[in-house]
């Protein structure tokens, strides 16, 4: 089957010859692909940011497909179901699984890395192959896919497998009160999601901090917010104080993670970057323009576990620091209903359709932010 193939940093191809998946165990189902995304998380596997990412490895983690075949062990799904997949591969038994924590589920991925499986990721997720391909195996299919309204575009149905659900639980673990002043660090898809629903939590200011001019003019529209160059403001921290009496926005979220210092010209195979760690400016900014005892939440990825944070200030002002993966399949419900409610529309952010076969180029635009891009659709052959 056609499906993108990870060859090393800043190198993916489409490849006409990946294995098809087949089931494996009898809770799995194959589906077809109908459409997948491309995810800044991508991008810290393509910049080569996240350990163990190996050779041959289809990413995607965003993905709707036609459930075409379900394990003996199936009982919800059938043949024909077209379904959103949720990001997380979640057991639905285990202690994590059971609190709802699906992005955490211990049996898709014992490793000590704590996050749950993922489709289309490194090992230490799992090592699950993903969706930006014809077909993908969905383990545990009674868990995780939902299927997709009659009503619903499938536009904003795949965007419902990741981007919405995770700036929706940036903002709810970020305990917004009324009238709270949210900062947002970031705004990529995560962050115009994260932006958009701090309202819904009660935030009485939202305020979003990115470079590109052209996310920023679309966020401020999308979900009505302040939004700021951080290369023409001065220090954001400073800038953040000047705006909130000197005292430190309530909330700051960090909806950028580890950022990719190098490009493809200063990087020996992804090593440097690997070994730089990556920029965690925007969690430095985070940390240290939160107030005292604010709360400052994270859904920003940092593939090297280790990545220096200013922990001593996190201590002196008494910052609580609330971070996970998205437990997707916990907020769906609601989502659903805010999407047919056109309280979220998901789709307008959508501004490239890439035919998978295209997958080279559409990662070399995301990564590097031309065109005006912000999210990627990646249409796999019929
Ligand atoms: P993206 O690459 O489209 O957007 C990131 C944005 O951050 C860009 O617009 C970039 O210009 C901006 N940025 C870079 N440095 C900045 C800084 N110092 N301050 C402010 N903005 C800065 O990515 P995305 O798809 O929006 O994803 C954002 C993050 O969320 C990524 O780290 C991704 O891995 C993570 N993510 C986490 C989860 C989860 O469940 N926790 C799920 C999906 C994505
Ligand atoms: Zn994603």
């Amino acid at each position: 089957m056609l499906a993108m193939n990870f060859r090393g940093p800043f190198r993916v191809r489409p490849d006409r010859n990946m294995p098809e998946p087949q089931i494996e165990h009898p809770e799995d189902a194959i589906v077809k692909v109908l459409r997948s995304c491309i995810c800044g998380s991508d991008l810290h596997l393509y910049h080569g940011l996240v350990p163990d990412t190996r050779v041959g490895t289809t990413f995607g983690h965003e993905f709707i497909g036609e459930v075409v075949e379900v394990g003996s062990g199936v009982q919800k799904l059938k043949v024909g179901d077209k379904v959103m997949v949720p990001f997380n591969i979640s057991c639905g038994k285990c202690a994590f699984c059971k609190q709802e924590l699906y992005g955490n589920c211990h049996e898709s991925n014992p490793s000590a890395t704590a996050v749950g499986g993922i489709f289309g990721y490194s090992h230490t997720a799992g090592g699950f192959q993903g969706g930006q391909a014809e077909y993908a195996r969905v383990p545990y299919a009674d868990v995780g896919p939902t299927v997709i309204p009659d009503w619903m575009d499938p536009d904003d149905a795949v965007l419902l497998t990741d981007v919405v659900p995770t700036g929706y639980q940036a903002a709810e673990m970020a305990g917004i009160q009324k009238g709270d002043t949210v900062v947002v660090f970031g705004a990529g898809p995560i962050g115009i999601m994260a932006a958009k629903s701090a309202w819904l939590f009660g935030a009485g200011r939202v305020i979003v901090i990115d470079h590109l001019e052209y996310r920023l003019d679309f966020v401020a529209k999308y979900a009505q917010c302040e939004a700021y160059n951080f290369k023409s403001i001065g220090d954001p921290v400073v800038f953040i104080k000047t705006q909130t009496d000197s005292l430190g926005a309530d909330v700051c979220i960090d909806a950028v993670g580890c950022e990719a210092k190098g490009n493809r010209m200063n990087t020996l195979l992804g090593i440097k970057l690997l070994l730089q760690g990556g920029s965690t400016t925007a969690l430095h900014w985070a940390i240290n323009s939160v107030k005292k005892g604010g709360i400052v939440s994270i859904v920003g990825v940092y593939g090297p576990i280790d990545a220096l944070v200013p922990i001593g200030n996190v201590v002196n002002k008494g910052i609580t620091i609330r971070a996970n993966q998205a437990a997707v399949k916990r907020h769906l419900p609601k989502l659903i209903e805010h999407v047919k409610n056109g309280v979220i529309d998901p789709k307008q952010i959508i501004t490239h359709r890439v035919p998978l076969e295209e997958i080279s180029d559409a990662y070399h635009i995301f990564s590097q932010k031309l065109d005006g891009c912000i999210k990627t659709v990646l249409i796999p052959p019929r």
